[in-house]
């Protein structure tokens, strides 16, 4: 099955990615990961993504798209995908049906952690001391929620008619939120 995790930053769709991951054996795809290793690597596209990453922008749809081509391609992953912060944008999200159908694939579910914007900057902050993540800065935090609110959450139009779309109050605690997943991709 490939499944994917929508919501704001913050919403926690890491966490609740690695756990599908361990209990279903899926494989975790997060852009953010994918996009901050390329920083790390020092890649030819290293330095233009850390500038947009530390200013709460979003990577070019180019750049993004090329990422998660190699990954959805990739036959050891195939059916066993778990899109983490993919897609961010409509034209993402369109990018995406095309490539699963060029690759035989479908999305089985969506899954919404809805979160409101108190909760999402207190987890952050949070997360800041935990992780520190150079775009976890309030002022940071705060252009990534605008920028959600501008491109991504059209997304969520797009989806939301889908019969395998579920919203989750993502405000709850982790372990409650994973077993309502949990509860539903074991149907
Ligand atoms: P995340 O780890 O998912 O919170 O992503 C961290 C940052 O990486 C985001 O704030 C964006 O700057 C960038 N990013 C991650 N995924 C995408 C994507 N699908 N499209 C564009 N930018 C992305």
């Amino acid at each position: 099955m490939n499944v994917i995790i929508f919501g704001p930053p913050g919403a926690g769709k890491g966490t609740q990615s690695q756990n599908i991951v361990k209990k279903f054996k899926l494989f975790q795809i997060s852009t953010g990961d994918l996009l901050r290793s390329e920083i790390q690597n020092k890649t030819s596209i290293g330095k233009e993504i850390e500038d947009i990453i530390s200013k709460g922008d979003f990577a070019t749809d180019d750049i993004v798209n090329k990422l998660i081509k190699n990954v959805i391609f990739d036959p050891q992953k195939k059916n066993k995908l778990i899109f983490d912060g993919y897609p961010r944008s409509l034209s993402q999200a369109k990018n995406l049906d095309l490539l699963m159908e060029k690759s035989k694939q479908k999305i089985d579910y969506i899954f919404f952690l809805n979160v409101n914007k108190d909760i999402i900057i207190r987890r952050i902050e949070k997360r800041k001391i935990l992780e520190k993540r150079s775009d976890d800065d309030l002022n940071i935090i705060l252009k990534r929620y605008d920028t959600y609110m501008d491109k991504t959450r059209p997304v969520l139009d797009f989806y939301s008619k889908n019969p395998n779309f579920y919203e989750i109050d993502g405000g709850e605690e982790i372990s409650i939120i994973s077993s309502k997943i949990e509860q539903i991709l074991s149907v």
